[in-house]
Parts: C-alpha cells; structure tokens; sequence
C-alpha cells in the first residue's frame, strides 16, 4: 500500500479518512471484514495479540482521538439484504455492512413503512442498535424483531430478541458492552403505502398535516430528508456543516427533582414527557410510582447559555444550521473539537446545573 502522506502509516490505517468529522490518528492495525467468519476469525487474531479492537461501522458517530486507537481496527463490511413475507408484513433482513440510508430508500420505494422518518441518517445498520438511531419521531427498536450478532465471550453466533438490547433512549446493550459485534438486523415492516403515525410536530406541520395522522410514505421521507438539509444534518451536502457526526450531545433525561430545579433558573425551559425512570420503581419498593422524567432539548441549553451558531473556536465550530451539532474546520484536529465541547459542557453545567452527555463515542478521548 502506498504512504501517500509520507508519514509511514498505511492510508487504510489512519481513522481520520474513515470518519464522518475527518479527525482521528492512525490504528495499530485495520482489517475489513465482508463475511462473519471473517469476523470471527479478526477478533480471534487481535485477542491473540492482546489487541484492543474497535468496531467500525460508516465511523459517523465517532470521535477519534489524534493519537489514533492503539489497536485494531475491524470495519464491518458485510452485505446482503433479504425480504421475507410474513403475514400482512415484511420481515428485513438487512446486513451490518449495508448502508442506512440506501436501505431506508429501498424500504419506502418497496412500499415498506416503519423506518422512513429514519431516511438521511449517515452510517450503516449494523449500528443502528447500539444508539437506538432514532429522529422525528422513529427509533430504530420500534420496529427491531431481533439482532444477530457475534458474541465476542462465547465466540458464537446469537440471535436477540428487543428485550436482550435493552433498548433506551440512544442507548442499548450494544453501547454499553463491547461484547457483541452485530451482523445483521432484522426489522418487521408494514407494507403501506403511507408512514407509520407521524409523531414529530415539526414533521407534520411540513407535511400540514396532524400528529397521529399518516401522510404519504415517499412525501414523509422527502419532508424528513428536506428537515434535515435545512438543519446541515444530511452528509455530502458540503460547506463547513459538513464534517460532523450530528447531534453532539444527547437531550439531557431529568428526573423531577432536576427538573424544578432548572425550571427555577428558566421558568421557559422547553420541555417533552420521557417516562418514567426504568428500574427506579422496583428500587423504590411494589406500589411506588417511578419518577417521572422529562426531556430537555440540548440544543435550548446550548443556546441559552450563550453560544450562537456558527460559533468558532479554533479549528472547530458549532455548525451554522444547527446548534447541537459540532463541526471540524479545515485543518482543525480532535483535539480542537473536544475543547469546544468542553467548553459548552461546562458553560451550561454552570448556567443550569444539567450534565451534557457527548452522543458520539469517544475514542481514546475525553471530554
Ligand atoms: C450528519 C449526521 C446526522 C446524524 N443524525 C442522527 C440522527 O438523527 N439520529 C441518530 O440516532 N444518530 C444520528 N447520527 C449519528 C450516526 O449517524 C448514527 O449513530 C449511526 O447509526 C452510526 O453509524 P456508523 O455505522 O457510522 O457507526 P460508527 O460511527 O462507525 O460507530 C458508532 C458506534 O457503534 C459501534 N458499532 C458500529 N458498528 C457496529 C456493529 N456492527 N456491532 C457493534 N458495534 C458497532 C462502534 O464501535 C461505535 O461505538 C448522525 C450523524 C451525522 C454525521
């Protein structure tokens, strides 16, 4: 392979060509993986070297530090997607390897309803588990049957069920253990020529239409695609919006205590109900009423605290169409990005006590 740049790595090796914010510093090693056995057989060769290994997928929800990841590399390439009949439905068996928003696309130009305000979202489906990917409305365990994967400990195959992932809010097994390497996903589509009931308000307002209503399945994925491009969150749209990985943090979960507490700083604080705590009412003792939690939009916060769009600090930005997002500049490093980060992190932790939470996982990185 050739060393283009002169530095002796091999391009495969260095992370930032294959992430969606363009920094990252080379691994120890990289393979590419088109088939389970292959798979099976990377992971048993980095363990045999005592080897770190990091799974990647389109690298759109990474953070990868300049000093690049001491270890190897196993980018997922494996492909196939089969359709199967059941019932009034459509099982999808879709492959890790194969890209999200071409298999969205499929999907809604098949007649299959239950992913299509999913459409424009970067990366591949076999991590579409591990954040539970979710926007205007959708989540990718809405409609998850089951996942395979590769168990890493018992070195196997596994077939989970919904319950197994533990599915939360852009959370999941997935994202909290790296024992298990997905290799396919498997979805439960209605055949329809309409969307699944539209949930987002901003969605139904473009399409004019209700929420809890239904609008046509191509009409909803153009109107979400449409959002997400006036908002800088589709990639290859170019300009300086481009080299993100989307929502920088996550909307910070408040119980009521947090809540009134922050209502007390901004009596205008926007505001959505997200449940109830999972696991608080057992904890609490039988009869108890979990806490009720509520979500806050982040990008509120954000702004609130003082930091505008298009925000600048060294060579990195907060993006100019979307507060949450945070972009690399040309030239600017990991390092650059995770300073800005920091810097909103704390400047809202000290406006209104509320802990943002980095979305994308930070490789050999810290905030
Ligand atoms: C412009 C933009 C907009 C975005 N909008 C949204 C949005 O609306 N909603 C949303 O939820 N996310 C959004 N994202 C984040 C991102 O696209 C998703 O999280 C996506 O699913 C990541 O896929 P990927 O293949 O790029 O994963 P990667 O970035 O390669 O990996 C992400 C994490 O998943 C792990 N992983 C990857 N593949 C596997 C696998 N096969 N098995 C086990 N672990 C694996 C990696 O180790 C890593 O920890 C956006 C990102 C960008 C850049």
């Amino acid at each position: 392979m050739t060393d283009r740049a002169g530095d002796g790595v091999a391009p495969q090796q260095r992370l930032s060509d294959w992430t969606t914010l363009g920094v990252g510093g080379p691994a120890d090693a990289f393979v590419e993986v088109a088939d389970v056995a292959s798979l099976a057989e990377a992971l048993a060769e980095a363990e045999a070297h005592n080897s770190r290994v990091l799974v990647l997928g389109g690298g759109s929800n990474v953070v990868v530090a300049d000093d690049g990841f001491r270890g190897t590399v196993v980018r997922i390439a494996i492909k196939g997607l089969r359709l199967e009949k059941q019932g009034d439905g459509v099982l999808a068996h879709v492959s890790a390897g194969e890209d999200w928003c071409s298999f969205v696309g499929q999907c809604v130009a098949e007649g299959l309803a239950g992913t299509e305000c999913l459409s424009g979202i970067p990366g591949l489906a076999g991590a579409t588990p591990v954040q539970n990917v979710g926007a205007y409305g959708q989540e990718v365990s809405d409609t998850i049957v089951s996942v395979t994967v590769w168990d890493r400990r018992d070195r196997s195959a596994l077939e989970m069920t919904p319950a197994d992932c533990n599915f939360g809010y852009r959370t999941s097994i997935f994202r909290a253990s790296s024992r298990y390497v997905v290799t396919r996903v498997t979805f439960g589509l209605q055949r329809a020529q309409l969307s699944m009931p539209l949930r987002y308000a901003e969605l139904t307002e473009r399409l004019g239409t209700k929420l809890g209503s239904r609008a046509g399945l191509g009409e909803t994925a153009q109107a979400v695609i449409e959002l997400r491009m006036s908002k800088g969150m589709v990639l290859g749209a170019g300009g300086p919006d481009s080299r993100s990985a989307g929502s920088f943090f996550v909307n910070p979960v408040l119980d009521e205590g947090q809540m009134s507490e922050l209502l007390r700083l901004v009596p205008d604080v926007p505001r959505f109900a997200a449940g109830r705590a999972a696991g608080a009412a057992a904890a609490a003792g039988a009869g108890t009423p979990a806490p009720v939690l509520c979500k806050v939009p982040a990008a509120w916060l954000v702004e609130r605290a003082g930091f505008a769009r298009g925000y600048r600090k060294g060579g990195a930005a907060i993006s100019s169409r979307h507060t949450l997002a945070l972009t690399v500049c040309d030239g600017g490093t990991a390092d650059d990005l995770l300073a800005l980060a920091r810097e909103v992190r704390d400047a809202v932790r000290e406006a209104f006590g509320v802990c943002l939470v980095p979305e994308p996982v930070l490789v050999g990185a810290h905030l």
